[in-house]
Parts: C-alpha cells; sequence; structure tokens
C-alpha cells in the first residue's frame, strides 16, 4: 500500500510552496488508492505553537486535503532516543564538542582555501580521556551521524532522476543538540520507518538530506522508501520570492480565491500538463503523474490564480454558490451576475443594482423624454412577453427610431445607475415591474 506524508514544522502557516507539497503527496495517494498522513514535526519545543498546528489543520480542510490520519513527533520522543541507542551501540552515531564558533572557524578555513565546507571529524579523534576532561568541564556534547564514506549514496529520483551523492562529500550532520533536543533528520526517518511510508516527495531543497537519511534507514535496517524531489516554486520576478513564503490561505481567502482555483492551479504548476480551470478532483488525479514534473523551477504568478478563479467562478452551480451569496439572492440572480464577477465577494456590487438603492445618472431632456416613453410602456413589457427587456426594447426602437447605444444606454443608467453591468435580459425580470417603472420615472424627472 502506497501511503505518503506531509511534514510541516508548525513554526508559521502553510505557505503556496508547502500547500503544493501537501496536495501533491495527498494526490500521490488518491491515485494509489492508499493512505496520506499529516505528520506535525514539531520537535522544536521553542518554535513550535498549537496555533500553527491548528491553523495547519484549518488550511488543509478549507482546501479539501484530508489526511488519513494525523501523527505528531512530539508524541514519539521516545521511538527516536530508542533508534539513537540503536545507532550509538553500532558507532553510527558520536558524540561532538565544538562550540559554534569552532566549527564556524574551520568552516571558513576550508572556504579561504576553496575547499568544501565539510566537518572534519576532528570529534572521531578525541579519546575517552579527551571527552571525559569535556563533560567534567560540563561541557555537553551534541551528536552527529557517521556517513559511511565507503557506501555511495544513489537513489531514483521521481522527478529528477538518477540522483548520486559522495557520502566524503558531505558533513556527518548534527542529529541531536547539547540540550537533548533533536534536530530534523533522525526523527523523520525514524517516523518514516515506523509510519510505513513508502513514497517521500517534498522539495528540492531536500535532497542532500535524502542523501543523508537514506543511510540512515539502511543502518536502521530498513528499505528507504522511494524518493522525488520537486523544483521550487519562485515568482514571477523570477527568483525566489519572500512574498511566496507568506503567500497563504488566509490571503487567498481574503482575495476571495477559492480553495478549487488553488487546487487546479497547483496541481499541474511546474508540470507539462496545461493549467486549466478544472474543479472536478478526479480529472486531475487521473492526469496527475510525476514523469511530467519539470526540473526548472514553477513559476507562481497571481494573475493565472485570478485567470483560474474567474473561470471557476463563472462555471460554478447556484449550489455551490448559495451559502456565500447575498440574502434572497435566487439561481436567477446568480446566473445574471454570475459572468461579471471573479471573485464571489464581489457578488454584493452587482446585486445592489437588483436590491437598490442605485446612483441617480443625469439625462439630457430628450432622453428624459425616452425614458418617460419606457416607463409607460414598462406594464406592457412585462405582460406581453417573459423577456420584457427584449419587448421593451423592440417597442421602443420602433417607436423613437433610437437604436445601439442611444436606445441601449439611458435605460441601462435610469434601471441600474452604471453604464455596464449584467446583461439586461437577466437584470430586468429581477428588479421587477414596479422597481423599474419607477426607476424610470424617477430618471425621467
Ligand atoms: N518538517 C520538514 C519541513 O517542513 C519536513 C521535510 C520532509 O518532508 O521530510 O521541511
Amino acid at each position: 500500500m502506497t501511503i505518503t506524508r506531509f511534514a510541516p514544522s508548525p513554526t508559521g502557516r502553510l505557505h503556496v510552496g508547502n500547500i503544493r507539497t501537501a496536495l501533491h503527496n495527498w494526490m500521490l495517494a488518491q491515485i494509489a488508492g492508499g493512505e496520506f498522513i499529516l505528520r506535525i514535526d514539531d520537535t522544536d519545543a521553542q518554535r513550535s505553537k498549537e496555533e500553527y498546528v491548528e491553523a495547519i489543520r484549518a488550511d488543509l480542510a478549507w482546501l479539501g486535503i484530508e489526511a488519513s490520519r494525523e501523527e505528531r513527533q512530539s508524541a514519539r520522543l521516545d521511538h527516536y532516543q530508542a533508534a539513537f541507542d540503536t545507532l550509538r551501540e553500532t558507532g553510527r552515531i558520536y558524540p561532538a564538542y565544538e562550540t559554534q564558533q569552532e566549527l564556524e572557524l574551520k568552516r571558513k578555513v576550508l572556504l579561504g582555501r576553496g575547499l568544501p565546507p565539510i566537518y572534519d571529524r576532528g570529534a572521531l579523534d578525541l579519546t575517552d580521556a579527551d571527552r571525559a576532561s569535556k563533560e567534567a568541564d560540563g561541557v555537553h556534547p551534541h551528536w552527529r551521524f557517521k556517513l559511511d564514506h565507503s557506501e555511495q549514496i544513489g537513489w531514483q529520483d521521481g522527478v529528477r532522476g538518477a540522483v548520486k551523492f559522495d557520502p566524503a562529500l558531505l558533513s556527518d550532520p548534527v542529529i541531536r543538540r547539547a540540550d537533548r533536543s533533536w534536530l530534523y533528520m533522525l526523527p523523520s526517518t525514524v517516523d518514516d520507518v515506523d509510519m510505513g511510508v513508502t513514497q517521500v516527495l517534498r522539495g528540492e531543497d531536500h535532497v542532500s538530506n535524502t542523501a543523508v537519511q537514506i543511510q540512515m534507514f539502511t543502518a536502521l535496517g530498513a528499505n528507504p522508501p522511494s524518493f522525488a524531489h520537486e523544483a521550487l516554486l519562485v515568482g514571477t520576478e523570477g527568483k525566489l520570492s519572500k512574498r511566496l513564503g507568506s503567500l497563504g490561505c488566509d490571503s487567498f481567502r481574503e482575495r476571495g480565491i477559492e480553495a478549487k482555483a488553488i487546487i487546479a492551479l497547483l496541481s499541474r504548476l511546474g508540470t507539462s500538463l496545461p493549467v486549466e480551470p478544472i474543479v472536478d478532483r478526479a480529472k486531475l488525479l487521473e492526469t496527475f503523474d510525476l514523469s511530467t514534473f519539470g526540473r526548472a523551477p514553477a513559476k507562481f504568478d497571481d494573475a493565472d490564480l485570478d485567470r483560474i478563479n474567474s473561470a471557476i467562478v463563472h462555471a460554478m452551480d447556484f449550489d455551490a454558490a448559495k451559502d456565500r451569496l447575498p440574502e434572497g439572492m435566487d439561481e436567477a440572480g446568480w446566473h445574471a451576475v454570475r459572468p461579471n464577477i471573479s471573485t464571489i465577494s464581489e457578488v454584493g456590487d452587482w446585486w445592489r443594482l437588483v436590491t437598490g438603492p442605485i446612483e441617480s445618472c443625469e439625462f439630457s431632456d430628450e432622453d428624459r423624454a425616452f425614458l418617460s416613453h419606457a416607463a409607460s410602456i414598462m406594464n406592457a413589457a412585462f405582460e406581453a412577453d417573459d423577456a420584457p427587456w427584449a419587448a421593451l426594447t423592440s417597442a421602443l426602437k420602433e417607436a423613437t427610431g433610437r437604436k445601439g447605444k442611444a436606445l441601449f444606454l439611458p435605460l441601462r443608467q435610469a434601471l441600474t445607475g452604471m453604464n455596464h453591468g449584467p446583461d439586461m435580459g437577466e437584470l430586468l425580470p429581477l428588479i421587477g415591474k414596479e422597481v423599474a417603472h419607477a426607476r424610470l420615472v424617477q430618471a425621467a424627472g
């Protein structure tokens, strides 16, 4: 069975980049009939906040990305300790005592010599006596995972193809701090083993973590899952954008963006498939395939999102919209207004043309006479025909010889207070005979 996971650290709100990762992992599980786990990576007690855990849940729920179950790292610390003990016994974890400053100096020296800043494993040269003396001085070690330099690392990446790493070119990662708290690397691996995760899909900023973790899986006696790393999202300006890092569900909601528009866009952004306003998830799932993912950074453009959102709103059924429409707005109202909006939040502005009050416009004497004539035949237009606008305008055309703008614009202005707006054929029956009559009379002065 396919098991995927989305593992956010609750140190902030979800942003568009991690929403995309969550979505893709959910999709991978869906197409395989598998499970999608929400795993809260909250080992960093200082920076993790319960309000962010709740916000992550709420955002995923709003997006319709539903987890099969939720796990929390803070509830699994004994598992990490057990793995730590095992790896220590087998010599894959070792204590190190360098201070931040010492490490920084080592880095600078290497960089100064034009060498990669790889940790020199100085801690492995310490004798028992050296360690005992550090401890006696009250220095607590941090802990590193010892990479096996004799074992070349390679995997077939779902997006990047064959990836190879020489472990000798990587630093042994620090996995635990001197205060005994955990860094990301080991808990994540332990969880992926214990939770039976079969497929890890995450951003390409994790590629070198994957190299390390593959050795951790093996050291823990487990088979690594399959890995895929998607290219990162960039803003339209072409570089990693700060703005994208803060762009989340709240700002989308404020802008009136539908969750479905985000899903449609993020399902295909960065793939070779066209980004289309597809609301049917089954259709998005049918075409979802890691082999369509490109390696170039995917460009996130607000204009694409707006375009997708408008198209989705224009095609939205009354039933899907009705809970968010102004009171009293029925299906005919929705259909009249729908083509004129790009977000549902704009509905109210147009619906006011029906419910009033409307703006009053200035008319010439000639137009006032024309509108007065229109008022006098409004009753007849409503009675003669179930399409009162067509009846009204054709009668007026015949009687006055007006056509085009001269015919339509004063009527639209008098009936709605606007120069443009929803189709008058749909709007007039909604305004109704009496109100329409009154507005014409008012405009005719
Ligand atoms: N908590 C990690 C992050 O947010 C998870 C990375 C992973 O998917 O393993 O970057």
